[in-house]
């Protein structure tokens, strides 16, 4: 079963002006920058009341998150859901009718095991499953 908001996941384009928006103007606290050269990415990792924020900026014009922006602008790109067993929630999810983009988990941020739902079995939210490392 879904946990809670694990993170949202909003789309920028100069990742430290909205890293100090959310940091110094907003005052969430800063847990630091990943980056995923698979992924064609650069994170800034922001928390506030057990929620995080992850600000995705692309480092090329091939990922998802560039795409996202040619076509849609800055914003908010995706919501997470924590789950305690990610493999066994996909499985609910599929055999509810539920579209995946991710029938695997795989790979996310910070070692968690991730997975996408498809936004036209959502009412067009991305939707992430995520299953930390340590819970
Ligand atoms: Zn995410």
């Amino acid at each position: 079963m879904i946990k809670k908001i694990a993170h949202i996941g909003i789309a920028v384009k100069d990742l430290e002006k909205q890293a100090k928006f959310y940091h110094e103007t907003l005052g969430f606290s800063f847990e630091g920058y990943e980056d995923l050269p698979k992924r064609g990415l650069k994170i800034g990792l922001f928390a506030i009341g057990g929620v995080r924020i992850e600000l995705l900026q692309p480092t090329g014009t091939d990922s998802a998150i560039a795409k996202f922006l040619e076509e849609k602008g800055e914003g908010v790109h995706h919501l997470a859901f924590e789950v305690r067993d990610i493999k066994g929630e996909l499985g609910r999810l599929k055999a509810a009718g539920v579209e995946l983009i991710d029938s695997e988990p795989r790979p996310g941020v910070g070692e968690a095991m991730i997975a996408f739902l498809n936004p036209k079995s959502t009412g067009r939210v991305l939707i992430e499953l995520c299953e930390a490392k340590n819970h």
